[in-house]
């Protein structure tokens, strides 16, 4: 099955096009490059002995992607380009706004155009704001989000299933991801923010090469067992596999199609330093600073739904995500 990947030279993108040709799916890259680098078609190659089709081009751009679906017989999307920084959305809301929710605008009309009705788009927890209660379930309250990044995600799941209420043959699948992290195990692909990383996992990694000094860690007055804020990192390679298991299931059914991909358990920032420390080896220096604005104490995901419907459960451990990252950002101590 040929499957539109667009972003796949992404973090996420990229590892979920390498457990796509193990799966034996074809899938057709196109990303803009904006935050990635060609090299990655070079490594997922090395690791499939496939070479991908990728396409350079952006997803606002209808008349590219209509030569593109004009050029393969493409049976479904995954929709992971975007942008995805909250503190840069701040500060650029615009751009923001177009990339994210016009880009998937743009997307679903180019798949109207081309009779393509199968898409899994990759939408965030954050949907979710600030939890009245953990774990989450997909049924919990969305929208009060903190952020225009947070918002960009709800606005396209709103038009999305506004659209599907008008495309009831569609299939249209909203994956709401908890905290990606981790590396694909061979150490050859991973994450490569550019610039000072937003995120916990990646900050870590930088301290332990050293890359950084130390980490700040952002609050420990939080309602937690150690007053660091929670939440649930899943491995990227079982993110991966989340992908694939939605297209091969209710992806091939129309409907509004609704998942959590977390793993179900809360990790606090003080336990993610102390994993890394192990699975390095290294001592993970840092200071604790106050609370980052916008974030929340806890959130973890129910998994049932996913389970149940997707047949479809994050199995990696928190050792394996942080001796994955290790592994990824030892061996590639200024990323790609
Ligand atoms: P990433 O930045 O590594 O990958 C996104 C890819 O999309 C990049 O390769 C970038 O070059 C490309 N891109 C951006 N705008 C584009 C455009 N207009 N046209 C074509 N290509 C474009 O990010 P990621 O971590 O792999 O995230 C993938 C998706 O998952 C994003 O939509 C993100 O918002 C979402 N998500 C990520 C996380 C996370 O923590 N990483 C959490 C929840 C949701
Ligand atoms: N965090 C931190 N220092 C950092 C980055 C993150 O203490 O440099 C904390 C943050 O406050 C949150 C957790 O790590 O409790 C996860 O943050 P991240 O930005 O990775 O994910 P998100 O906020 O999107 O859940």
């Amino acid at each position: 099955m040929k499957v539109l990947v667009t972003g796949g030279m992404g973090y996420i993108g990229s590892h979920t096009c390498v457990q796509m040709l193990q799966a034996g799916l074809e899938p057709i890259i196109v990303d803009n490059l904006c935050n990635s680098k060609l090299a990655v078609l070079d490594r997922i190659e090395a690791l499939t002995k496939v070479r991908p089709i990728f396409y350079q081009g952006d997803v606002r751009d209808q008349a590219f992607l209509d030569k593109v679906f004009s050029e393969h017989d493409i049976q479904s999307v995954i929709h992971f380009a975007g942008l995805k920084a909250v503190g840069e959305s701040v500060a650029k809301p615009l751009e923001y706004y177009d990339n994210n929710v016009n880009g998937s605008l743009v997307l679903a009309r180019a798949m109207r155009t081309a009779g393509v009705k199968s898409i899994v788009f990759s939408s965030s927890a954050t949907v979710y704001g600030d939890p009245t209660s953990v774990p989450i379930t997909e049924d919990s309250p969305v929208g009060a989000t903190t952020n225009p990044y947070g918002r960009s995600k709800y606005i396209v799941e709103c038009c999305f299933s506004d659209f599907y209420d008008s495309q009831p043959d569609w299939s249209i699948t909203l994956l709401r991801y908890f905290n990606p992290v981790g590396a694909h195990p061979s150490g050859s692909m991973g994450e490569d923010p550019q610039g000072t990383p937003n995120n916990l996992m990646p900050f870590i990694a930088q301290v332990a090469v050293g890359r950084r000094d130390k980490l700040s860690v952002f609050g420990d007055d939080y309602p937690t067992p150690d007053g660091t804020g929670v939440r649930d990192y899943i491995h990227v390679m079982d993110l991966a596999d989340g992908h694939i298991a939605a297209l091969n299931t209710v992806g091939q059914k129309s409907g509004l199609h609704i998942y959590n991909l977390g793993t179900g358990n809360g990790s606090s920032v003080i336990e993610m330093v102390n994993a890394f420390s192990e699975a390095s080896g290294k001592e993970i220096a840092y200071e604790i600073c106050p609370r980052r604005p916008g974030d929340i104490a806890e959130c973890w995901a129910s998994t049932s739904k996913a389970e149940q419907d997707l047949g479809w459960k994050a199995s990696r451990s928190i050792m394996e995500m942080t001796a994955d990252t290790w592994n990824w950002q030892s061996k590639n101590p200024q990323g790609y």
